[in-house]
């Protein structure tokens, strides 16, 4: 929260898509008006592609801080998950924490919509979902580099896109995805940390699938 100025101009939104700037005229005896100056396109500087994020939980604030990076970068949907490996149980007041960040973000980059951030599930009901991409981010050598991946691959309307906890997926999990429908990709040959693939594989999404 900051203080805001007299006079100085300020977007507002309303989380729904419609946003605008705004003249702050601050006055002593009656509440400050805030006027409109200039309505922003619908859905401003929302992406294009329909991406979500299934992560396994992390510790707290490596998790805050990938809910933070990926809303800035564009993602909808955050889908945390407990699997074999998880070691975090975050309770149910850490997910309005979470909403928080992410519209602190919102407002920090422009965006105009606030990603929805879910309450932890299990990882089989993240392989419910069916959107018309799925890729998992896959340590293993055997997973496709993305670039090449991203060269063959068709303009897709919605992805999700799934990263281990820091313990990695357990070999039934990965099974369980593959046979889903999801498509290994590899993020290079290091070992990352699992906020480090999450906000690589959203970046290296929205880069590829988004059009402005
Ligand atoms: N099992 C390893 C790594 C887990 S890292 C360990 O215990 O150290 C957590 C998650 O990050 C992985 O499940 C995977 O989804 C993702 N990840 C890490 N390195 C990656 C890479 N080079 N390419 C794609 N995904 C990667």
């Amino acid at each position: 929260m900051r203080r805001v100025s007299a006079g100085e101009v300020v977007e507002v939104l309303d989380g729904r898509g419609w946003s605008a700037l705004a003249s702050f005229e601050p006055s002593a005896n009656r509440p400050a008006l805030v006027r409109i100056t200039e309505t922003l396109p619908p859905m401003h500087r929302e992406s294009s592609v329909d991406l979500t994020l299934a992560i396994g939980v992390l510790k707290s604030d490596r998790f805050e801080w990938v809910v933070e990076k990926t809303t800035e970068l564009g993602v909808k949907t955050i889908r945390p998950f407990e699997s074999t490996h998880s070691v975090a149980r975050p309770s149910a007041a850490k997910q309005r924490r979470w909403q928080q960040i992410a519209l602190g973000a919102v407002k920090q980059c422009g965006r105009s919509v606030p990603p929805t951030i879910h309450s932890p599930s299990t990882f089989s009901e993240i392989l419910t979902d069916r959107p018309s991409l799925r890729l998992l981010c896959s340590e293993h050598g055997s997973a496709t580099p993305f670039s090449d991946f991203a060269r063959r691959i068709e303009q897709p309307k919605t992805v999700t896109i799934l990263v281990g906890p820091e313990g990695g997926l357990h070999e039934d999990e990965v099974r369980s995805a593959l046979d889903a429908g999801y498509q290994a990709i590899s993020l290079g040959e290091r070992i990352l940390r699992a906020e480090t693939a999450a906000i690589t594989a959203v970046a290296l999404c929205e880069e590829t699938f988004s059009r402005r």
